[in-house]
Formats: structure tokens, C-alpha cells, sequence
């Protein structure tokens, strides 16, 4: 028997992968980065086959390592973490360098390693690329966030491509706040939406829908109920008390604001 839950002891921080593939900058969060030795340093870390990084660095055989520190803009991680690079400039609204050619994320990180790929190990859902530093620069003092913090601080929840990713199902009482992980319908997460501007315009709500909505909010809250729905996908929580908008008025191509999917993949939260 496996008990899913030991694999939560497990320690790990959180970093983004970057590379240059076919003119074009791409890469993804990961969370399973290890220092294997010291002496001409060799580094290991594992990713999901369905990612586009994942191809990318195969046919790249070089890539960066950018290690968040927990002073990273939330957005940034949205955009790495849950978007895919098949869809989405990631680097469009952030501050990076190019090294060597590999485009490396440097706003809000402690610090970044440039690596040659030398080993690739088929690990069936993922592959471990095991690489060879070839420089490395430190860009501040601030603390590196460990996926702890991400969980229990920012309160986000681990994409389903993620090595760590444990599925959990919604009890009868349906997804609370302290859930780290919710059971999950939609497909992976680097292949959840197909534009970044998409999910902008998703959004946006007309003076039409504004008015009817508003209309619904002072019905709702002379009603004095108001309710909190938690995105199954990325943990975020819309709270109708703070939105003064009825989760159920919202406009039906309503997205979520940080991961881009639609309301269907919203659970109402039970406190
Ligand atoms: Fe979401």
C-alpha cells in the first residue's frame, strides 16, 4: 500500500525552467530541482512529457534555472505555472536576461544557473534532465520560496502535471479553503487556455452585463448571503462579499483571473 499523503513530507522550492526553442522563449514552474553534486556541479529535476518545455529542452540541450525567492510577483508564477508556452508569450510580462542564449526570468528571484543537458532518464509520466552548470549568478538577498510557503502563504495549489501533484476528491461537504489539492476536471494544466489576452478579455464585463449584475447584487445582498467559490485548478477563491457580484451572475465566459478556466470549473466553498 501507498500512502500518497508521506510524499507531502517531502521538502522542495520552487523554480522556473526557461530555454529558447525555435525562436522562442518558453518554459514552465517546477519544483523538483536538486543539487546531485558539488564539485563540477551537476543538477537534476524532473518534468511532465506533456509540457512544452519538456520538448523544448530535448531539442535545445540548454536551459536556465531561475530559483523564486518569496518576493515574486504571484502573477509571474500564474503565468509560468498554469499557462502553456505552446499558447502564451510567458516572458511578455516579466523582467528577464539572456545568458548564453537562454532567456532566464531574473524579477523577484534569488538566483539563476545556466545548464547543458548531458543525461535525459524516462520516468514514464516525466523525464528527469540531468544537467551540467555552466554559470550561475546571484541577484538578491531575499528568501527562496519553498512550496510550503506557496501552499500555506499564497494559498495556490499544485498544477496536475506536477511530480507532487496528489489528487484528492471533494468530500460530501464539498472544497473548503484549507484544501491543498481538489479533485480536477479539466486537462493538463500547461494546455488550460489558448491565449493570455483571451483570458483579459474573458474578463472584461460590458455595461450591459455591469448594470444586470448590479442589479442582481442589491437583490443579493438584501438577501445578506453572499457565498465563496474556489477554483479547482489553481486554489483561487472568488469571494461574492469582496466581488459584489453573484458568482452565478457572473457572465458565462467568465475566467478565472489567475489560471484562465471557465466557472464550470468552480466549487462552492463550505466553511
Ligand atoms: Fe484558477
Amino acid at each position: 500500500m501507498i500512502d500518497n499523503n508521506v510524499f507531502r513530507d517531502v521538502s522542495y522550492g520552487l523554480y522556473i525552467i526557461s530555454t529558447k526553442y525555435q525562436e522562442r522563449n518558453v518554459g514552465c514552474v517546477i519544483n523538483t530541482l536538486s543539487q546531485v553534486t558539488s564539485e563540477n556541479p551537476v543538477i537534476s529535476f524532473s518534468v511532465n512529457k506533456n509540457n512544452y518545455t519538456n520538448e523544448a529542452i530535448k531539442a535545445t540541450n540548454k536551459f536556465g534555472i531561475s530559483i523564486i525567492s518569496e518576493k515574486i510577483k504571484e502573477e509571474v508564477i500564474y503565468q509560468f505555472g498554469y499557462h502553456s508556452s505552446r499558447d502564451v508569450k510567458k516572458f511578455a510580462n516579466c523582467t528577464y536576461e539572456e545568458v548564453n542564449g537562454i532567456p532566464v526570468v531574473t524579477e523577484g528571484m534569488c538566483s539563476y544557473l545556466i545548464c547543458e543537458l548531458i543525461q535525459t532518464v524516462d520516468c514514464g509520466t516525466h523525464d528527469i534532465f540531468i544537467g551540467k552548470v555552466i554559470s550561475s549568478k546571484k541577484l538578491s538577498q531575499e528568501k527562496e520560496m519553498t512550496y510550503r510557503y506557496y501552499h500555506e502563504v499564497i494559498k495556490a495549489v499544485a498544477p496536475k502535471n506536477a511530480p507532487t501533484y496528489i489528487e484528492e476528491k471533494n468530500d460530501e461537504k464539498g472544497a473548503t479553503e484549507s484544501d491543498n489539492n481538489s479533485n480536477r476536471t479539466k486537462k493538463d494544466d500547461e494546455d488550460i487556455i489558448e491565449d493570455s489576452n483571451e483570458t483579459k478579455t474573458g474578463n472584461a464585463i460590458s455595461k450591459e452585463e455591469a448594470g444586470r449584475a448590479k442589479t442582481k447584487e442589491n437583490e443579493h445582498e438584501t438577501s445578506g448571503v453572499f457565498e465563496k467559490y474556489r477554483c479547482i485548478i489553481c486554489g483561487y477563491v472568488y469571494d461574492e462579499a469582496v466581488e459584489k457580484v453573484k458568482f452565478t451572475d457572473l457572465p458565462a465566459d467568465w475566467k478565472c483571473p489567475r489560471c484562465g478556466v471557465g466557472k464550470e470549473n468552480f466549487a462552492k466553498v463550505v466553511e
